[in-house]
């Protein structure tokens, strides 16, 4: 149903309390993440995380231990037959349109070039108002979560933008995903 499933990484698959993740032992997936991924995989088993993290810039993350994260989230990831085909973070500020942090869709763009998507045929989950403005500048449907900062920027995001649908967190998107 769908090319991809471009999937935002903290408030979205896994817990976020202080805003950004600087070692595996503080990185916890949702209960309910791969419970919800083994829903999402009927609509489409190509997924894709495309997670800002200027953490690295700032100096509060390090590069090291962002690799050792994704390493461990791919294993996760690879246990489950879940074809998670790559990880694209971006530790820039810019948030121009063609940026590689979200809402700019750099991430998405060096996506449907290095793994040849069709982008208008996929989907972008996400709890940030970022997540849905990167979608739409990319023509991608989208699905606001109010996990995480979801609940935040709701306003805003019904507001501004035209999720095609707002879910309470990614299960309760995979298991009403066949409405959009
Ligand atoms: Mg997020």
């Amino acid at each position: 149903m769908f090319d991809t499933i471009f999937l935002d990484r903290d408030g979205t698959i896994n817990g976020d309390p202080l805003g950004y993740i600087n070692s595996l032992s503080d990185y916890h997936f949702y209960d309910y993440t791969f419970e919800a991924l083994d829903i999402l995989k009927k609509y489409s088993n190509n997924l894709v995380i495309v997670t800002n993290q200027s953490g690295l810039a700032e100096g509060k993350l390090d590069i090291n231990n962002l690799n050792e994260i994704h390493h461990f989230v791919r294993e996760e990831f690879e246990k489950r037959d879940l074809n998670l085909r790559a990880i694209y973070f971006s530790q820039d500020y810019h948030e121009d349109f063609n940026s590689m942090r979200k809402p700019g869709i750099g991430m998405f763009l060096k996506a449907k070039e290095e793994l040849d998507i069709d982008l208008k045929n996929s989907l972008m989950i996400g709890d940030s108002i970022v997540d849905i403005q990167a979608a739409e500048r990319a023509e991608m449907k989208s699905i606001f979560l109010l996990s995480g900062q979801g609940k935040s920027y709701l306003e805003d995001v019904k507001r501004d933008y035209k999720p095609n649908l707002i879910a309470r967190d990614l299960l309760h998107a995979a298991k009403e995903i066949s409405s959009i």
